[in-house]
């Protein structure tokens, strides 16, 4: 299935250039890796729309029907899309799938913790453009062209998971959350993204919040200690896997930030 961008993105949103492609939002290699697709386990899109004094619309459930890894965007150039972005590919792929395939005892010392977070935001990125209405932070992309890392406003955990509802599921959230000192345009975009990714026996959440300070970061990692390993900002060198979360505990971590800001 093709998604139709809103106008937004006649341009690569992270270099700005024009000759966009496709791009697949999960790669074509994760195939070989991950659970067979016997059937299609879903993805759910919502927007949630904060602060209440003001017309509260959502959430808006959208269970996409293209099969898990065939959705694409266009929304990249061709030299991002071979250039950056594959760089990012090849440096996560190795251990990325091992913890798809839930090998036991890997490290995430040294760069191993923010390569997978660098995949990890990359590719909530392009998630989040199948939205019926993407969250729209152009500086995150192009901050996150120009360093190639995750930028300071990016949180991303990883877990371990075994749950079918889990094998091949995305979980995109947006929230439009305004300071009470600034007036708010119930039309505005959201502007927090909450994503979370299950690849086999790995589960990634990224949130990136350009709004609120990163106590979200304090509060997630400990409410889910033990089980959410920390990877960016700040990762916590550890071996893989943690303990194995609760299929209810995946659902609560793909619905925290809405949770934790209503
Ligand atoms: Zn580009």
């Amino acid at each position: 299935m093709r998604i139709k961008l809103p106008r937004m993105a006649r341009q690569c949103v992270f270099c700005g250039g024009s000759g966009l492609t496709r791009e697949h939002v999960i790669p074509r290699w994760l195939s070989n890796v991950l659970p067979e697709q016997a059937r299609f386990r879903g993805q759910d899109q919502a927007t949630v729309l904060l602060q209440p004094e003001r017309a509260v619309d959502g959430p808006h459930h959208r269970e996409m029907v293209e099969t898990f890894n065939s959705a694409t965007v266009k929304a990249v150039c061709g030299s991002c899309n071979n250039g950056f972005m594959n760089d990012i590919e090849a440096e996560a792929r190795p251990l990325l799938s091992s913890m798809v395939r839930g090998s036991l005892a890997l490290s995430l010392a040294g760069g191993a913790a923010p390569a997978v977070a660098t995949w990890a935001v990359k590719t909530s990125l392009m998630a989040q453009l199948t939205g019926s209405e993407p969250t729209v932070f152009p500086q995150v992309y192009r901050e996150f062209h120009a360093t190639r890392k995750p930028t300071s406003d990016c949180m991303v955990w990883a877990a371990a998971v075994d749950d079918e509802n889990w094998g091949l599921r995305t979980e995109c959230r947006g929230m439009l959350y305004v300071l009470d000192d600034q007036s708010a345009n119930p039309n505005d975009p959201p502007n927090i993204l909450s994503v979370t990714i299950g690849l086999g026996a790995l589960l990634l959440h990224t949130i990136i919040d350009p709004v609120l300070a990163n106590s979200t970061w304090n509060l997630l990692t400990y409410a889910f200690r033990g089980a959410l390993v920390p990877l960016w900002p700040d990762p916590r060198p550890t071996t893989w896997p943690p303990r194995v979360l609760h299929p209810a505990e995946a659902w609560a971590i793909s619905e925290s930030m809405p949770t934790l800001l209503s």
